[in-house]
């Protein structure tokens, strides 16, 4: 079966190339031709990870995904949230979004935070929601060269390394999106 995942992000195409069995072949945004930045509007993540996919399935006609993913930090009651990539201002890198975040908490005993994936899937005219949360800490500097984005300073909960220390595999274990995409690929199991 082929499947779009809807992203550019290369490294989340990697995360997710791996965790999919070999029956699902995965085209990506390049390979159906699409070029154009797709704009993230909403204010949730579903909403966010449906107008990704809402964009190839209307442009396109393709079967697909995507995810969206927001980082929410207990201490900032939730923030940055669906905002994640723009903490630091919209021309924000992963590291001037990492740097602000070990800012703003400081002088902050609670460094509880969680990542929440939603993959948003449209497939055979049927539009379809996974959740996948992975519990944490906001570490108090950055460890690790691996992964992107916040992965340096969050490390998951009953583990000794920040997911930018820790392989791909082990994160895809037990991530956010890990355990979404877990949730799809058991969707695609019970269709067979
Ligand atoms: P996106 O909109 O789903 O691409 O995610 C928003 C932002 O969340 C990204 O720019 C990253 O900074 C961050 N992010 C998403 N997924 C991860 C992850 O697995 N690890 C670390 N940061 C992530």
């Amino acid at each position: 079966m082929k499947l779009v995942f809807a992203t550019n992000n290369l490294h989340k195409l990697e995360e997710v190339q791996r965790l999919l069995p070999a029956e699902i072949e995965l085209l990506t945004l390049k390979d159906i031709g699409c070029f154009e930045d797709i704009e993230e509007t909403a204010t949730t993540l579903e909403g966010n990870a449906k107008i990704k996919t809402d964009h190839v399935k209307q442009k396109y006609g393709y079967d697909c995904f995507g995810d969206d993913t927001g980082l929410e930090v207990e201490a900032l009651n939730g923030a940055p949230g669906v905002y994640s990539a723009r903490y630091a201002g919209e021309e924000a890198t992963f590291s001037d979004n990492v740097e602000k975040m070990l800012f703003e908490l400081k002088d902050e005993d609670n460094r509880n935070a969680r990542f929440r994936t939603i993959v948003s899937l449209f497939f055979k005219g049927e539009q379809y929601f996974f959740e996948g949360v992975c519990e944490g800490r906001i570490e108090e500097q950055s460890s690790g060269n691996k992964g992107f984005g916040y992965d340096p300073i969050f490390k998951p909960k009953g583990f000794d390394q920040t997911f930018a220390q820790m392989d791909m595999d082990t994160k895809g274990k037990i991530s956010h999106r890990g355990l979404a995409i877990a949730k799809l690929i058991n969707f695609f199991n019970i269709l067979d």
